[in-house]
């Protein structure tokens, strides 16, 4: 979001109006169409709560955190493919975007940093996330924080670059 949000004495109304704007705003088609099926609604809804969610392992305010369709990666349903959650976590200190993609080794419990890889500059998950501390160990110089095996595979990364290796099963 990049409007900054009214002060937490605001009255509530008001507070959910600069919401409702900020949300239009940053995601204009996820807002218009969440009403359209009961689909939609529950991807809404299920959003909703990992918006909570993230933003109280990360201890920001949620109306720091958007999640929006995914436009890099899709997952196989009963239903057929749908978009995965992109999920975009603004500092309000920095304006610094963070970016997540669910864990699916901790759904709904843990997500996996997207960075920079160091080789290609593609944009990779790079290691798993639940907790603050998890982000700082990553982050520390110091660090001792595991990339997950997710960065690894070669088709995310550039051609030829040495960070991604091919995928065992093909
Ligand atoms: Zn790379």
């Amino acid at each position: 979001m990049t409007t900054t949000a009214p002060r937490i004495a605001t009255a509530l109304a008001e507070r959910a109006m600069h919401a409702a704007h900020a949300h239009r705003a940053a995601d204009p088609d996820g807002f218009h169409h969440r009403h359209d099926d009961p689909d939609q609604w529950n991807r809404w809804a299920r959003r909703a709560r990992v918006a909570r969610t993230i933003a109280a392992a990360l201890q920001v305010g949620v109306d720091g955190v958007l999640v929006t369709d995914d436009p890099r990666r899709t997952y196989r349903t009963r239903t057929g493919p749908v978009p995965g959650d992109l999920i975009t976590v603004t500092d309000p200190v920095t304006e610094r975007a963070w970016r997540f993609i669910p864990d699916f080794t901790a759904p709904g419990d843990g997500w996996l940093l997207l960075d920079r890889c160091p080789g290609c500059d593609a944009e990779v998950p790079v290691t798993r996330i639940a907790t603050l501390g998890d982000l700082g160990e990553y982050l520390d110089p110091d660090g001792d924080s595991p990339i997950a095996d997710e960065a690894r595979d070669e088709s995310i990364h550039q051609p030829g670059c040495v960070l991604g290796l091919p995928a065992v099963n093909g």
